[in-house]
């Protein structure tokens, strides 16, 4: 199926598409990007990706500023490529191309934008039944708070994740849980919901923040609190969340079966509050 992407201005075939190598994301991973998704043909709180896509920018001194034509991009996309009503939309900032290859960069390069979107995948039965996931150790840098495309680490754990079967790879660093490969990771015990705090450990999910929002709200207790990975079987139920991931309950770590082997109490009350909200 021929599908038309955005490029530097341009909506044109996806074989058509000409990248340099010399482009600093392809030589450095020098690139950030976005994932966002439509509920009935709106964008779920766009506003929150401009912001973090704004962070990402500045923390890596990427010029671009053209953020007010964005949503009018990732709708013509769906427009010109019939995708409706609900689709999610990539869309990736590289520094720009720069020849020859040096690790310092020079001022004012153009930057390579580039989106595309996608139809949205079916995610019923996980978000229903639950998922299994596998704990690994968090290879990743220490700025894992801006949306990079240097994701090497998080590829290798969700291979690992994928090859047993699993939906998610959850990442430990010394001893402390934080987050998964593309989605943050929420324990439950006694009632109370504990996350990883914000820091340079974790993204700043923008689902993350809806749940915790959702939680202060229908006062569901709840504390931005580091997990012991040690400690994961004294908890009594687990989600994961995402932009495409929603709220999806975690029904297996490992080999361990969480309580009975469904959806706890706690992450429906969650899951149903975050989708009665979006209605
Ligand atoms: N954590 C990581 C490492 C991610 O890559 C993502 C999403 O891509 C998330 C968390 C979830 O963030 P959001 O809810 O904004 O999609």
């Amino acid at each position: 199926m021929k599908m038309l992407v955005y490029f530097n201005g341009k909506f044109i075939s996806h074989e058509e598409i000409k990248v340099s190598p010399f482009d600093r994301a392809f030589l450095f991973s020098d690139s950030v990007y976005e994932a966002l998704r439509t509920y009935n043909g709106k964008f779920f709180r766009l506003d929150d990706h401009l912001k973090r896509l704004k962070f990402s920018l500045k923390e890596l001194d990427i010029t671009f500023n053209d953020f007010d034509r964005i949503g009018e991009i990732c709708g013509n996309l769906s427009d010109i490529n019939s995708i409706k009503p609900d689709y999610t939309v990539y869309l990736q900032i590289s520094r720009g191309v720069s020849f020859p290859r040096t690790h310092h960069y020079e001022d004012n390069l153009t930057p390579n934008v580039f989106a595309y979107v996608k139809l949205i995948k079916d995610n019923s039965k996980e978000i229903n039944d639950g998922v299994k996931v596998i704990l690994e150790k968090d290879l990743r840098w220490l700025r894992c708070d801006i949306k990079s495309t240097s994701l090497l680490p998080a590829v290798m754990a969700n291979q690992k994740a994928f090859n047993s079967s699993a939906y998610e790879a959850v990442l430990y660093r010394d001893d402390f849980i934080t987050e998964g490969s593309h989605t943050n990771f929420f324990a439950v015990k006694n009632n109370k919901v504990f996350t990883a705090p914000l820091s340079n450990y974790i993204l700043d999910g923008i689902t993350r923040k809806n749940v915790l929002e959702l939680c202060k709200e229908n006062k569901i207790d709840f504390v931005e609190d580091y997990i012991k990975a040690k400690d994961f079987k004294k908890f009594d139920e687990f989600f994961i969340t995402g932009t495409t991931t929603e709220v999806t309950p975690v029904v297996q770590i490992d080999d361990w079966i969480v309580g009975d082997g469904k959806p706890g109490s706690i992450t429906c009350k969650i899951q149903e509050l975050f989708f009665k909200a979006l209605r």
